[in-house]
């Protein structure tokens, strides 16, 4: 006899083998919606106590129709499809997984800085047009002795601090929410950041503070001809200015799994850059990370219907008027 029931309302991941062992363990019935919003999504949740959600938008009127739901669980991060106001004014606990691919991140950060310092992806370029040369890619820097700033420093930009230091590089970061104490590097402003760095690697979140953070003004300041690499959001380059900033030699090459449009439309100039390796936000990626973040995902469910506070509740405030009972 089945305890619960938890229904994913959507997932584009091929196959849900961890929701379901994850599920087993506490006798839950475990419920895929077919792909697509079907119409019936109210009707199909109503008698759930548990929700798995992917890109499915969860209303405050949704969330309201579903009288038995104590947990949301987000697939990944960010929790823009939920109403979060209305989960908590329900006692709707909504959960993430807010570290499931940092290094995956922090490889992919490091995968594009070498592929543009060793100039790796313009060789296969050319070798695969019919070229053999090495020449038409000097000069190639050495590494050590570089300095790489970083613009936020949490959990990504922590690994990839830690991966670059064995590299022999130079680290400083800009963070204005990080205390001196006890960081591996040294923390310094923006405009110091901009001045010294031959590598600039982008961390923090994309917010109405960091929209275009990195533009015309900050081109300018770059004394280095820097690297410029992004894994965190694409709008946090103002592109256009990249782009003018890379035609100028004011910036060196770049490395780039975010675009502000994602995909670039096909006349973008970043495209025909030989300086410039592309990839499709593919940093979250790796077939252990998404395999992770399924079972927690569902582990997050499954504590709160067993009376346990999950590992990270995004509305911490519906603590004390939850649906759900802990011991
Ligand atoms: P995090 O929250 O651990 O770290 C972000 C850091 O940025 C924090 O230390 C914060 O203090 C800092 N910060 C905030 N505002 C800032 C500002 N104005 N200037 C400088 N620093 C600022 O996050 P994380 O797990 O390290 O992830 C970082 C980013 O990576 C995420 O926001 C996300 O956009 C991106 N990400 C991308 C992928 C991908 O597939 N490419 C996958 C996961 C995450």
């Amino acid at each position: 006899m089945d305890k619960f029931t938890v229904v994913i309302t959507d997932c584009d991941h091929g196959s849900i083998e961890e929701e379901k062992s994850e599920m087993a363990a506490i006798n839950a019935r475990l419920v895929l919606l077919p792909a697509g919003m079907p119409n019936d999504l109210v009707e199909s949740c109503a008698r759930a106590e548990g929700i798995i959600n992917q890109y499915a938008l969860l209303t405050r009127e949704f969330l309201e129709r579903l009288p038995r739901c104590q947990v949301i669980a987000r697939y990944g991060v960010g929790v823009d499809t939920i109403d979060l106001q209305a989960a908590t004014d329900l006692g709707i606990i909504v959960a993430n997984v807010p570290d499931y691919c940092i290094d995956e991140v922090a490889d992919h950060s490091l995968a594009l800085l070498l592929a543009v310092v060793r100039k790796t992806a313009f060789y296969d370029r050319r070798i695969k047009a019919g070229e053999w040369d090495f020449r038409p890619g000097m000069p190639i820097f050495r590494m050590r002795g570089k300095t790489m700033g970083l613009i936020g420093s949490g959990k990504i930009g922590m690994e990839v601090a830690r991966r670059i230091a064995s590299f022999g590089v130079r680290v400083i970061a800009y963070d204005p929410y990080l205390k001196p104490a006890e960081l591996p590097f040294e923390l310094v402003s923006l405009d110091y950041l901009l001045r010294e760095s031959d590598f600039i690697s982008i961390h923090c979140p994309l917010n109405e503070g960091t929209r275009h953070l990195v533009g015309t003004e900050a081109f300018e300041k770059m004394a280095k001809k820097p690297i410029i690499i992004n894994t965190s959001r694409g709008p946090i380059i103002a592109e256009k200015a990249l782009i003018a900033a890379l035609q100028a030699g004011q910036v060196s090459g770049a490395g780039l799994d975010v675009l502000e449009k994602e995909p670039p439309d096909s006349a973008s100039p970043l495209l025909k850059m030989g300086n410039v390796v592309l990839s499709p936000h593919v940093g979250f990626y790796s077939a252990a990370s998404i395999s992770e973040l399924k079972r927690r995902t569902a582990r997050n469910v499954a504590e709160v219907l067993t009376g346990k506070w999950p590992a990270a509740v995004v509305n911490k405030e519906v603590r004390g008027k939850t649906r759900a009972h802990f011991a």
